[in-house]
């Protein structure tokens, strides 16, 4: 490594924090410790040139859960456990808007709808059979009754349908906008952003982290790792898992009829109108060998199910053309919920945010930097 002295002394060393990975929750984490503590040295470090994992790569929906998903939930949590990631995760989009505002993260308010066809019969019951007690619980959290059933065979333009199950809480943003939104916030508070910076290992002694990275051995008082599932090999006790989750957007398609965003089978597909495509993400529950990976990529095999899904449940009626794929990486754990801690002396994760990150991104980073900055006072 050609390190200079300059470089040294100005660049790799005397941090109060080092965040590694630049995503939704790095850059949350690096921003709140900055308001913190505004005379801190933060710097987050990327491996990528921009974010490779899943916060450049999503599909912008501003949403706190679908009805199956919940169902799907309360087979590793509590109803009440379910009902507070789900709070948790309202109130990250409301700190998100709060942070950003609407116009600058173009967020839509059109609603969330689930759709349930003739192979999900036994799932639309399932949801039919608990809504309310779900609106019951919003309504005691938040003074909302989020969820409408409506038995309908056919919901703006897509046919052969049993039912949908709409939220009008929800909404869609542009990811892209939201992220530089977060990374134009973290340099104007003063958070350096390294890219092309890989973090390989860390050791840590009484007053110091040294981290050795692609380009040399940095040092600060605290890290956080906000590296999804990247470094589950550093951190094996926390069970972070990788999933791949295939996306595709269409060509424009004249007579689009969609609006809001879109669920079906427990949120495993998605998708959305965008600027008159349609963007869609999913089926990685029908390839679960191929896409337990945390190597981005596409398979023919998922973008074929996810276009056969397109043309011949939800837009029947002209050709689609696919316009672009790319696939994104999930961390996940056991159940939905992210990891948030102080796992020895002075490290910290922020992590296994799985499909949920830019709704409950923010939060995840308020808390963690509350944990980092409440370790300074010991
Ligand atoms: C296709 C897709 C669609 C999604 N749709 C939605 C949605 O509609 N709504 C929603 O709420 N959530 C959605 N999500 C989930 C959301 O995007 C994630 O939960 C969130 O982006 C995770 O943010 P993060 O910062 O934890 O991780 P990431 O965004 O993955 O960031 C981790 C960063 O760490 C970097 N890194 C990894 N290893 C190293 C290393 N060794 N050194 C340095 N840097 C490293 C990576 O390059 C990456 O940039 C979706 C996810 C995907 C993949």
């Amino acid at each position: 490594m050609n390190t200079s002295y300059w470089e040294r002394e100005t660049f790799l060393e005397n941090y109060d924090l080092l965040v590694v990975g630049a995503g939704i929750a790095g850059l949350s984490t690096a921003i709140e410790l900055k308001k913190r503590r505004p005379d801190f040295r933060v710097a987050v470090l990327e491996r990528s040139w921009l974010s490779d994992g899943a916060s450049s790569k999503n599909a912008g929906f501003a949403c706190f859960g679908s009805l199956s998903e919940f169902v799907d939930d309360l087979k590793d949590m509590s109803f009440d456990e379910v009902v507070s990631l789900a709070v948790r995760r309202f109130q990250g989009i409301e700190k998100l808007v709060k942070d950003y505002s609407e116009e600058r993260l173009l967020l839509e308010w059109n609603g969330g709808h689930e759709l349930f066809f003739q192979e999900d019969e036994a799932s639309f019951k399932e949801c039919c059979a608990i809504v309310d007690r779900f609106n019951n619980a919003f309504e005691s959290a938040l003074n909302i009754r989020p969820y409408t059933v409506s038995a309908v065979q056919e919901f703006q333009g897509i046919k052969n349908l049993i039912g949908v199950i709409s939220n009008k809480y929800e909404g869609g943003l542009n990811t892209g906008a939201m992220l530089n939104a977060m990374r134009e916030r973290s340099v104007s508070q003063g958070v350096q952003v390294f890219s092309g910076v890989e973090v390989v290992n860390y050791s840590t002694s009484k007053n110091e982290v040294k981290v050795e990275t692609s380009v040399g051995i940095w040092k600060a008082k605290r890290i956080a790792f906000c590296t999804s599932s990247f470094h589950s090999n550093l951190f094996e006790d926390l069970q972070m898992n990788a999933k791949r989750n295939q996306v595709i957007v269409t060509k424009p398609i004249s007579d689009l009829k969609l609006n809001g965003t879109f669920h079906h089978q427990q949120g495993f597909n998605y998708f959305r109108n965008i600027n008159g495509r349609i963007l869609m993400g999913g089926m990685r529950h029908l390839f679960p060998a191929t896409e337990s990976t945390c190597v981005q990529g596409n398979t023919e095999e998922v973008v074929s199910a996810l276009t056969n899904f397109l043309q011949h449940k939800i837009h029947a009626t002209s050709a689609i053309e696919i316009d672009l794929a790319w696939s994104g990486i999930l961390g996940v754990g056991k159940d939905e919920r992210p990891v948030v801690k102080e796992v020895q002396e002075h490290v910290f994760v922020g992590a296994r945010l799985g499909g949920i990150g830019v709704a409950i991104g923010s939060l995840i980073g308020e808390e963690l930097a509350g944990l980092i900055d409440s370790s300074f006072s010991k």
